[in-house]
């Protein structure tokens, strides 16, 4: 299968979120700021939220990180929202996932401005982006259809299946893929864990998109000769024979489908780079229709 490569198109998002970042500056706008709350020492929150907050400097928009201690209460942390809702200057909010277990992910999804809810994560913009109005849609998700736009993936009238339907990846995306839009316009199966004969329904995809959370999940019988097959899932596995230890895998069992036709977005380098340049752009979404800017074309 021919590659679809995430990092090169992350690296144009990039690049055009910090055209447009210079553009407003020099139009004497202040820069979009974009506010990180992390809570308690998760190692892989901290790695996700410092690569937030270095993708937001090479781009130029302003950043800040809230970091507050693993003891913090749900009622403290609704309180820090609700401060950064009112704060004028503030553009994006984004609490990183998952927090402490006793607090609801719910109520702080919840309790985040939708205007400012950068991640799209609060019902008003899942609801927006079901009604296929503008929306701050969740970056997973947008980022496949920044990768589908830029290879110039034909989707009107093909068979997309999804395998996956949390709020994060899988819902969404089977949405986007449906509507009347540019990426859209497919015939959307969403599969899911009580689907009977997966391979029965990904055999029909010309577009398979993998969001299960099972590594090797999808193997050469689930797969249509010339598909193009988007993976989502990210796993790491022990390694010994590796110096560092580990490997990353996704959801599809990759060297299966080396030798057919199509089309693969790969784990390693595939929708994982998107997913931080789709957050940038919808900061610039957010910033655009909270402040009345309109976002140069440039
Ligand atoms: P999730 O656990 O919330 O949802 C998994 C979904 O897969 C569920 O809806 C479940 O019904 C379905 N499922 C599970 N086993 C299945 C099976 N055998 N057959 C069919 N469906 C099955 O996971 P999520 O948050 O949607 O994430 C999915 C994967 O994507 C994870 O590996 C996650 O790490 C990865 N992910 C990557 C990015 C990124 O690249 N930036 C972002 C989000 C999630």
């Amino acid at each position: 299968m021919e590659r679809l490569d995430g990092k090169k198109v992350a690296d144009a998002l990039h690049a055009q979120t910090a055209r447009v970042v210079a553009a407003l500056k020099q139009q004497q706008h202040e820069a979009p700021l974009l506010v990180a709350v992390l809570v308690g020492n998760h190692a892989a929150s901290e790695t996700y939220v410092a690569s937030k907050i270095k993708a937001c400097e090479r781009a130029g928009i302003a950043s800040r990180l809230v970091r507050l201690p693993e003891t913090t209460t749900q009622a403290e942390l609704l309180a820090i929202l609700a401060d950064l809702n009112a704060d004028a200057d503030v553009d994006g909010i984004l609490v990183q996932l998952p927090l402490p277990s006793h607090i609801s992910e719910t109520a702080v999804i919840e309790a985040t401005h939708p205007a400012k809810d950068v991640d799209g994560f609060h019902p008003e913009n899942m609801g927006r982006l079901a009604k296929n109005l503008p929306a701050l849609a969740p970056a997973t998700p947008a980022g496949i259809v920044a990768m589908l736009a830029h290879y110039g993936i034909e989707t009107k009238g093909k068979t997309c299946v999804v395998v996956g339907r949390s709020n994060v990846v899988g819902t969404p995306i089977s949405l986007l893929m449906s509507q009347n839009r540019p990426q859209g316009n497919c015939t959307v199966i969403t599969c899911h864990s009580h689907t009977v004969d997966l391979p029965r329904y990904t055999q029909m995809a010309d577009i398979l998109i993998v969001a299960a959370g099972k590594p090797g999940l999808i193997g050469k019988e689930h797969v249509r000769p010339g598909a193009v097959v988007i993976d989502v899932g990210i796993h790491r596995i022990d390694a010994p024979d590796l110096p560092r230890g580990y490997r990353i895998v996704g959801d599809v069992a990759a060297e299966q489908l080396t030798d057919m036709s199509g089309w693969l977005s790969p784990v390693p380098g595939g929708v994982g780079p998107l997913t931080i340049a789709s957050l940038l752009q919808n900061t610039l979404q957010a910033y655009s229709r909270r402040r009345g800017i309109a976002l140069p074309n440039v």
